[in-house]
Formats: structure tokens, sequence, C-alpha cells
């Protein structure tokens, strides 16, 4: 054997001790190798949403998915819909508690609990889907959304978001502003005070009892989410009109929320897989809201005859300046609703002027090109 070859055997010999030696180290060391082999995490998440709801119920089913497949076992997610295990508004209860690990629904839920809470989910004539993400990613939103989680004993995650919303279902038609006065209507969170200030009366039902609410009469006007979402419920056989835009909510996300004591005993593996699958079933959301929103809008007109109507400008005038007011009134009274308020609104005037380019695209493309 030359000398070169004996070199070449000899350092082989010593990186496969060394490499030996270190990872047994390393084992023994930082992760005790019980821990490695055994420590499984069998969680429980519960929704606000009926079981494998479109888009909302399965961001809940593709976040669980994405977690259980990308951690290799170690960690397995089962989801449970609204009433199976609790009802819906209770989610977030057995989420403080301990009694469950974590929960899949909508922030503006818990205003009851910590009232800057209902400002992470949308704000009337806010932030579009995609600067809704971002004010979350880049602009300081996750920061102030945990804190305000931390009030609840939650760790706080983004996962999914509805897109832009409808303006609601009506069995009666809008056309100024007064229209409002004594309308009684299913509208949560902040777009839900701005109803109340024009005169409406505002109820929170959760979606699986809209469509017996309208039918029934006990309210005049709902609003869900979306063509996709609605029609799955078949709120189009119980109301007259379907009105756009979705002043009230332009986007809305939905959260993940985890108990803190859980969430601070993960391994770091589990936190990073964790986030990014929310991250990941928020995009997955997203598109599906897309494609599901552009079929179903179709079905709704074509087969269902729905009509859609347009809020007059006068109207959304009126709206507009009735939520600036509400807005600045309500997020004056304590300091978290204020510091989410104004971080939003920062967001969303500094996103206006870049958004024309956006504005000038998308009424361009309606007016003037059909390709075919
Ligand atoms: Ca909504």
């Amino acid at each position: 054997m030359g000398n070169f070859l004996k070199r070449k055997k000899n350092r082989r010999k010593f990186l496969k001790k060394t490499v030996a030696l270190s990872t047994a180290a390393a084992a023994s060391l930082i992760i005790p190798k019980k821990s490695i082999a055994k420590k499984k995490y069998n969680w429980k998440m519960v929704t606000t949403w009926p079981k494998n709801f479109p888009g909302l119920g399965s961001a809940a089913e593709t976040f669980a998915k994405m977690v259980n497949e990308c951690s290799g076992g170690k960690m397995n997610i089962t989801v449970f819909g609204a009433g199976e295990i609790v009802p819906a508004f209770e989610a977030m209860d057995a989420v403080s508690s301990g009694a469950i690990e974590m929960g899949h629904g909508g922030p503006y839920y818990w205003k009851g609990k910590v009232t800057a809470a209902q400002y992470l989910s949308a704000i009337p004539f806010g932030l579009t889907p995609q600067e809704q993400n971002s004010w979350f990613e880049k602009g300081g939103g996750q920061k102030i959304a945990d804190e305000i989680y931390k009030k609840m004993g939650c760790k706080f995650f983004v996962c999914g978001n509805t897109g832009p919303q409808m303006g609601g279902w009506y069995n009666k038609e809008i056309k100024k502003i007064e229209d409002y006065q004594g309308l009684k209507m299913r509208a949560p969170g902040l777009g839900g005070e701005v109803i109340k200030a024009a005169g409406g009366t505002v109820v929170n039902i959760h979606g699986g009892e809209l469509l017996t609410s309208i039918q029934s009469g006990a309210i005049d006007a709902l609003e869900w989410v979306g063509p996709y979402n609605d029609l799955a419920f078949g709120i189009y056989k119980a109301a007259k009109y379907y009105y756009y835009p979705g002043w009230h909510e332009p986007a809305a996300i939905l959260d993940c929320f985890i108990n803190l004591k859980k969430w601070n005993s993960l391994p770091e593996d589990l936190k990073k897989i964790i986030s990014l699958s929310a991250k990941a079933a928020t995009q997955q959301m997203t598109n599906e809201m897309i494609a599901g929103n552009n079929v179903a809008l179709e079905t709704l007109v074509k087969k269902h005859k729905v009509k859609i109507k347009p809020f007059p400008d006068e109207v959304l005038k009126k709206l507009a300046i009735l939520s600036e007011k509400v807005l600045n009134k309500l997020s004056s009274s304590d300091v978290l609703s204020k510091k989410v308020y104004k971080s939003i609104i920062k967001f969303r005037n500094a996103s206006i002027k870049r958004s024309e380019n956006q504005k000038k695209f998308l009424e361009t493309r309606y007016k003037y090109v059909k390709y075919k």
C-alpha cells in the first residue's frame, strides 16, 4: 500500500471515529436519547367551523395534515368541528384553560375576552388580503397579535385568509344609508359596530345557524364570507339580494391559537414546523378561495339566478365616514386596541399610493381586455 492510500485509509478511520463520537455526544448531551425516540405529541384542535367546511374548515385540516406529515409522526393533530367537543364560541375557553391544546377560528370571536382581538380579523375599508398578510409578517402584526393572545394564555398564528368578502345577503334593498335603520343583521366584528352606528341591530350567529335564521325571519340580512362559502350554506335559498363590495371585511385572517404553556413546552423543531405550516395553510386557503369563488359566483348567478348588486356610492361614502368615526372612538377604549389600530392604519395608509397601480390595472382589465 502506498503512502497516499495509507494516509487516506487512516483519515477515513479517524473521520468515522470522530463522527461516531460527536453524534453520540450530541445525542447524549443535547437531547436525551429517550426523548428522541419516544416523545410524541397527540394534540387536539377545536374549531369554530363545521367539520371540513370549504376554505375555513379546510384551512384547519390543511394545517394539521402539514404538521403531522412534516413532523414524521412526532406530532399528530386531530381536528374537531364546532360542537364535536365544544360549541364554536367556546373554543377559546377550552384552549386557554389547557383542556385542549389548540384551536382555529377568527380573532373577532374573542373580542369579549380581549377587545383588541377584533382588529386583527379585519378593519372596515382597511387592508387587502396581500396587505394584511404582509402586515402580520413584515409590519409588526405578529408581535402585537402575540401580545393580545398572551392575555388569553395563547400563542397566535395567522392560519388562513378569506380574501375579499362580499357585502352580504339582504331581503331588503339598500338604496340609502337610512335603509339600515331597524335592519336586523348578522354582522360580527367592527363591521357590525358600523352597522349599529347606521341604525341596525346586530347579532352574532355562527355559520351553522345562518340559513335557518334568515329563513325564519329572525334576521333581515347577513354577511358570511363570499360565493364559495355562502353557496355551501345555501343562503341564496332565503335571501333576495347579494351585495358587494365587502367594505366591512376587505380580507379577514383566521387564527390558530395554542395554549401558551403547551406551546412553550414544545421542542424547537416542532415550533418551526407549526409556524411554517400555518403560513403554508394561509397561502393554500387564499388560493382555494380565489378558485372556489370564481366557480361559485357563476353557479349563484346562472343556476340560482341570484341578484348581485353593488351598494350605491352614496351609501358606501356614508359607511366610510361612519367607520372612521366608530373606529376612532372604539380604539381609544384601551391601550392594546389603540396600539393595534394605529399600526394597521399606518400600514394601510402607506399602501394606498402603491395600490393605485393595481386599481388601474383591474379597471383596465375589466373594461377593455376580452381575451377569447
Ligand atoms: Ca364575514
